[in-house]
């Protein structure tokens, strides 16, 4: 398998055509980080990461996505860890443990929208009591723990979810602009351990993420006369990070938000869509022992909106790390750099994920 730190030499590979796709979009900087070690700390070296050779000078890799200035940085020390697929028991006990919430009880304990609560097989909506804008609604799971999740359960909170946006889309018009988000566990930001999507349609203008992608892809292709979101999935295509089925195209950006991330991006939110999606969040849980995650997906407006022809579904996927960790994995490099300190390597991620497809 190839790795991230390998990414210069992968490159160098590629034909013109190839490299001239890859430059159009990402600088790529190798730099090595010296160091004297003393001999008491040798020892300690040695036990934490199995030499002391490859500490004294390590190697890094820079990613700077020159359209967008996203940038992932990344450690050989790291990048080389083997992947364990553990999961936290003493998590497990506390999911259990915090049964009987008021997402449990969901028509006595949580208010319904204005417009009423759409019922699905497995799940049911409720409006979100504090809000983070004018429509702002929940998917409540029937099932407490956020983790168990089946393909079928999930098609139908995807289901239920593309009906609220509708019935709220009717009752206001100019609220046109869905965002879906799942935050599992407390890592990524739950307040609530009960399984639940959060849905918010925003009115006027889309969130910011989506009207930032769709700047870029029209800036790119007044420059280009091309499609950003497939030249940025080919490009990660040809370095063998991504997979295309009919009108779906899954890959892992190789300058990611946060660590694992994959990325799906779809014509439609149709049933293919939301089986990638649900494939990538049992990928993570399952290969990687991931407990807590974001899911993030943008949806073309649902009006006829001038200027977002063609706009397609895009779902990206984070791994916000271990439950029982005290320290969060965005620090100052991430809120005030824009730099994101990743710690494993994309290729192993496409690795897991592409068995799935
Ligand atoms: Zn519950």
């Amino acid at each position: 398998m190839p790795s991230i730190i390998e990414l210069p030499e992968t490159i160098s590979e590629l034909s013109d055509e190839g490299k001239a796709l890859f430059n159009r979009f990402f600088d790529i900087r190798g730099s090595i980080g010296k160091m004297v070690i003393p001999e008491e700390m040798k020892p300690w070296i040695e036990k934490t990461f199995g030499g002391v050779a490859s500490v004294e000078q390590q190697k890094i890799i820079k990613i700077f996505n020159k359209v967008t200035f996203e940038s992932a940085m990344f450690n050989e020390l790291r990048a080389k860890r083997p992947i364990e697929a553990k999961t936290d028991d003493s998590v497990t006990k506390e999911i259990n443990e915090s049964a009987g919430d008021p997402f449990c009880k969901p028509l006595s304990m949580t208010p319904a929208d204005s417009f009423g609560r759409i019922k699905g097989k497995f799940c049911i909506t409720a409006s979100n009591v504090a809000k983070y804008d004018g429509l702002h609604g929940l998917v409540i799971f029937n099932k407490h723990n956020p983790l168990d999740f089946t393909e079928k359960e999930v098609q139908d909170y995807f289901h239920t979810s593309l009906k609220w946006f509708d019935k709220a889309h009717k009752s206001n018009k100019e609220a046109a602009y869905p965002f879906l988000l799942w935050n599992c566990l407390w890592r990524a930001a739950a307040s609530i351990i009960h399984g639940h999507f959060q849905l918010v349609l925003g009115e006027g203008k889309h969130y910011a993420e989506a009207e930032e992608y769709n700047e870029t892809r029209k800036r790119y292709y007044n420059e280009y006369k091309s499609d950003y979101f497939f030249d940025f999935y080919k490009l990660h295509e040809l370095i063998g990070l991504g997979l295309e089925r009919k009108n779906l195209r899954v890959f892992t950006n190789i300058a990611p938000r946060k660590d694992k991330e994959i990325t799906i991006i779809s014509e439609k939110p149709d049933n293919n869509f939301i089986s990638a999606v649900y494939k990538a969040a049992n990928c993570l849980v399952k290969d990687f022992g991931v407990m807590s995650f974001n899911i993030g997906i943008i949806f073309p407006p649902l009006n006829k909106d001038e200027g977002w022809e063609d706009f397609p579904v895009i779902a990206r996927i984070v791994d916000r790390g271990k439950l029982s960790n005290k320290t969060v994995d965005v620090g100052g490099m991430e809120m005030y750099a824009r730099s994101n300190v990743i710690e494993t390597d994309p290729y192993k991620v496409f690795e897991k994920i592409k068995s799935y497809f």
